[in-house]
């Protein structure tokens, strides 16, 4: 990544890093007086979760408490529990932003968002419905919102800028941008993440319908898993028991977010172009809780803010 989006007046000052890049929800820092690798870069990166929230590829005005730590300590805990090379180094981070930071190796991440579907819903639907295939991959007649695949399947997609809309595409097309032996390793990668991830969720009552990861280059060349993993902003979680296919599945995330924004109350058009409304008390502290459900569910320990 090129970190060209540069300054955000929402990153904090932190004594020893400074800032270089803010995603939607994610500011990343390096060390100031790190010793530059080959590179020129430093070996480590401060990565520093927000309780930013977006929605509808916009940030939102409005924050969610407790989310940036909530997604940094669920995505540890699974980072424990995956069997694949992980870029976290420490948890030795400044106190201002303790428990919701993490350093990681910097790694150089493919363009590519790496995408296993083992239920078929969004982008995964809408490209069904029109085509009866995902990403290119053809699927069985009769499916509907929420149909179980026989088998998960990987759907990649080409990251976009920030405000943009990442666009499906096929693994043809992915190979050609990273080269086809990366390509199928970054497959086989996704499917061993979901197909854990997902067993795991089950025996909590929880279906992974999706899960997006990103993977990156080390300085030796090996292929790391970056970013964040498993959170409720990376993927679908549903509850089991009111799994009922033929509709949209209550799922553990922006749920409220979404229906408020889209509701009546918002006042607020999805496609004029316009940001959205900030979010009511309600929203928010609703949106916090399922938030922390997930955690809580997933990983079967308390969250302690
Ligand atoms: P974008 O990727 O366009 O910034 P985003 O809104 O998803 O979109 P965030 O998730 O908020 O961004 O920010 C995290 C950023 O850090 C992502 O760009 C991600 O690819 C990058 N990243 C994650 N892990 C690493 C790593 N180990 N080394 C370098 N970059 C990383
Ligand atoms: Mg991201």
């Amino acid at each position: 990544a090129g970190f060209s989006q540069g300054f955000d007046a929402r990153a904090v000052e932190l004594p020893g890093w400074r800032h270089v890049y803010s995603g939607k929800v994610r500011d990343l820092y390096e060390p100031v007086d790190a010793a530059p690798g080959e590179s020129g870069q430093s070996a480590n990166l401060l990565v520093v979760a927000s309780d930013r929230i977006s929605a509808y590829d916009f940030v939102l005005e409005t924050e969610i408490p407790d989310k940036g730590a909530v997604l940094t300590q669920l995505s540890l805990w699974w980072f424990e529990q995956l069997q694949v090379p992980h870029h976290v180094v420490s948890l030795d981070v400044p106190e201002a932003v303790a428990g919701r930071a993490m350093v990681v190796q910097r790694l150089d991440m493919y363009e590519v968002e790496c995408i296993a579907r083992g239920y078929l819903t969004g982008s995964g639907l809408a490209e069904y419905r029109e085509s009866g295939t995902v990403t290119g991959i053809e699927l069985p007649e009769g499916l509907v919102d929420g149909s179980k695949l026989d088998e998960a399947i990987f759907t990649p997609s080409a990251k976009a800028e920030v405000g943009e809309h990442d666009e499906n595409i096929t693994f043809e097309q992915m190979a050609r941008l990273i080269g086809d032996t990366p390509a199928q390793r970054l497959r086989e990668l996704t499917l061993d993440v979901y197909r854990r991830a997902e067993s795991i969720a089950r025996e909590r009552g929880i279906i992974l319908a999706d899960t997006k990861v990103e993977f990156g280059l080390d300085a030796t060349g090996r292929i790391v898993l970056g970013d964040e993993v498993l959170t409720p902003d990376s993927s679908r979680f549903w509850d089991a028991a009111q799994y009922e296919p033929g509709r949209a599945q209550p799922s553990f995330d922006k749920q409220f977010v979404r229906d408020w924004l889209t509701g009546p109350d918002s006042g607020w058009d999805r496609h004029s172009g316009e940001a959205p409304p900030a979010l009511p008390a309600d929203v928010v502290a609703k949106t916090r809780a399922r938030y922390i459900e997930a955690y809580e569910t997933l990983t079967g320990q308390t969250f302690t803010p």
